[in-house]
């Protein structure tokens, strides 16, 4: 049977841990190297109901993509939705792993995953930095797209229930940068390689401000832009370990309300 260190490796071979950001902590943050499994469960956050379903299934791996733990922690007990998780996966002896701005800069991560999502050609980080890739990723559509049908058409590909943007160019939409999650601070970098929208998330008032004249920045939601990564990531393990991946459903924390629609969800 496979060890938790095996699988450690693994993954470090394919979206290497030194990959992370300086503020990050990825890699093993709950468990046991030696510990054996028969199976791997994946979800978006390692939340208590998660660990929860990791239990049912008798699982004894449990990948994340954002950290259980990324701040010191001072208290560990059940009144703080990551504390409580973690105090279930000791209890049932669930390791936890965080793959998380390493997995967004690697080769065929969050960020590839998103452009691929996206129908986008051509995909190539926005720059490399001693053989590491920017978290950008560029690529370009097979055919100019008109502003209005490129918006329904990443609603549709990334399960958007609504989008923020600025505004918006007025030429077609061909290529076009993608970061997932948090990316607005890069909004400069991505203006200089002349893409006609860069897709991320969690945009503030002031950078859509700051950006309306040079770049046409559409916010498509944390989650909806991060989480197409499991389904890949389930697929390129499967074809390594030969044990059972499960994809447990981690929800979107965020809701929206979308005024005129109610009561046809
Ligand atoms: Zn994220």
């Amino acid at each position: 049977m496979p060890n938790v260190a095996k699988l450690i490796n693994w993954l470090n071979e394919n979206f290497p841990l030194h990959y992370a950001e300086s503020f990050d902590n990825v890699g093993l943050l709950v468990g046991d190297p030696t510990a054996p499994f028969d199976s791997i469960a994946l979800t978006f956050d390692a939340t208590p109901e998660a660990v929860q379903q990791a239990v049912a299934l008798n699982t004894k791996v449990l990948i994340s993509h954002h950290p259980v733990i990324f701040q010191g922690l001072k208290t560990i007990t059940p009144f703080e939705r990551n504390q409580k998780a973690i105090m279930s996966a000791i209890k049932y002896g669930i390791n936890l792993i965080a793959m998380h701005t390493n997995l967004d800069r690697a080769t065929g991560g969050v960020n590839d995953v998103l452009a691929q999502r996206l129908g986008l050609k051509n995909i190539m980080p926005l720059s490399e930095n001693d053989g590491i890739p920017h978290l950008i990723r560029i690529g370009e559509l097979p055919q100019g797209m008109p502003v209005d049908d490129f918006l329904q058409w990443v609603c549709v590909r990334l399960n958007s229930k609504t989008l923020r943007h600025n505004n918006p160019t007025s030429r077609a939409i061909k290529r076009v940068a993608v970061c997932g999650g948090s990316g607005s601070q890069f909004w400069r970098e991505v203006h200089q390689a002349n893409v006609d929208a860069f897709i991320t998330a969690d945009v503030k008032y002031h950078t859509f401000w700051d950006a309306q004249d040079s770049l046409f920045i559409i916010d498509a939601g944390h989650y909806e832009t991060e989480v197409p990564v499991l389904q890949n990531l389930r697929n390129q393990l499967s074809e390594t370990f030969n044990v059972p991946i499960h994809l447990i459903h981690s929800e979107n924390p965020v809701k929206y309300f979308v005024y005129g629609n109610q009561g046809n969800d």
